[in-house]
């Protein structure tokens, strides 16, 4: 698998600290030999992407709110400027309100669904469409989601459905963009203690759960769901499309 990726330029939306999942990916990329693009959420985030971006020497490094149609398209200019193309995306990134996300799904705002759904979801759409036009010679648009999509996750709430039709979004992407050589995928990673599980009540019993229950009674890192996406990413995936591929230490092929 070594420099499967070499000559590739991708581009990493999520990357909040070390501990985020799209570090974890970004170096296994950037190990592969690929160029990255990495997007850092706001000034906040900067002091903390930016040495990240530099251990991966990347050379675009730009703010991104997804919900901001500027810097989506500042983004896309600078990748076209620098590269010309683009041979993947890495989306990983969700939000949803905290009021909202500790509810029950029944009880939750309409708009904490929608910005929920907003940028946990059509933000992918709305990275795919931008780099349609770049992946002239086919691609790769990776998603992160979770087994909570799937089945009903104690705690994971409103972000169950949002990772539902983010898994539906992968499916009809696939289909699009399969003409085009554009493949499309989602990985599902057991849990991980980053910023963003903070956010989910009772995050230490799904990892307790995750460990007890799982085939392998190990809990995942981000170097192995890198080691994923890189594949993924690389042309020995060329004929895997429209899959939600688990990282998982084998957890969800468990019943309850
Ligand atoms: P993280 O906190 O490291 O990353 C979440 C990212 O989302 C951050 O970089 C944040 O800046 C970004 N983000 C939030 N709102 C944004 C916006 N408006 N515009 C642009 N970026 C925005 O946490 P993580 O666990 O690495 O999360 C990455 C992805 O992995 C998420 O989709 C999450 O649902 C998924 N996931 C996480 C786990 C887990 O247990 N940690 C398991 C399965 C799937």
């Amino acid at each position: 698998m070594a420099r499967a990726l070499e000559g590739k330029k991708g581009l990493v939306v999520g990357i909040a600290n070390d501990k985020s999942i799209a570090w974890g990916c970004a170096r296994a990329f950037h190990d592969a030999g690929a160029e990255l693009a990495v997007t850092y959420l706001n000034e906040k985030a900067e002091a903390y992407v930016r040495p990240l971006a530099e251990q991966v020497k990347a050379p675009i490094l730009l703010p991104l709110d997804v919900r901001d149609d500027k810097q989506l398209e500042a983004l896309f200019k600078a990748i076209e400027k620098t590269w010309g193309k683009l041979d993947f995306l890495l989306h990983a990134i969700a939000f949803a309100p905290k009021e909202d996300l500790q509810g029950r799904v029944a009880d939750c705002s309409r708009q904490g669904f929608l910005t929920a759904m907003d940028i946990s979801c059509y933000s992918f759409i709305r990275l795919a469409h931008l780099a349609e036009p770049l992946m002239r010679d086919g691609g790769c648009l990776l998603t992160t989601t979770y087994y909570g999509g799937e089945k009903v996750v104690e705690h994971y709430g409103l972000m169950g459905p949002v990772k539902a039709a983010l898994e539906g979004t992968v499916k009809y992407l696939a289909a699009e963009f399969g003409e085009k050589k554009i493949r499309v995928n989602a990985i599902s990673p057991g849990p991980i203690a980053t910023r963003a599980a903070g956010g989910i009540a009772h995050f230490d019993e799904l990892l307790e759960l995750a460990k007890q229950k799982s085939p392998e009674h190990e809990l995942i890192c981000t170097d192995c769901v890198g080691a994923y996406a890189r594949f993924l990413a690389s042309d020995e995936a060329r004929l895997v499309t429209g899959s939600t591929a688990y990282v998982d230490a084998g957890f969800n092929i468990m019943a309850a």
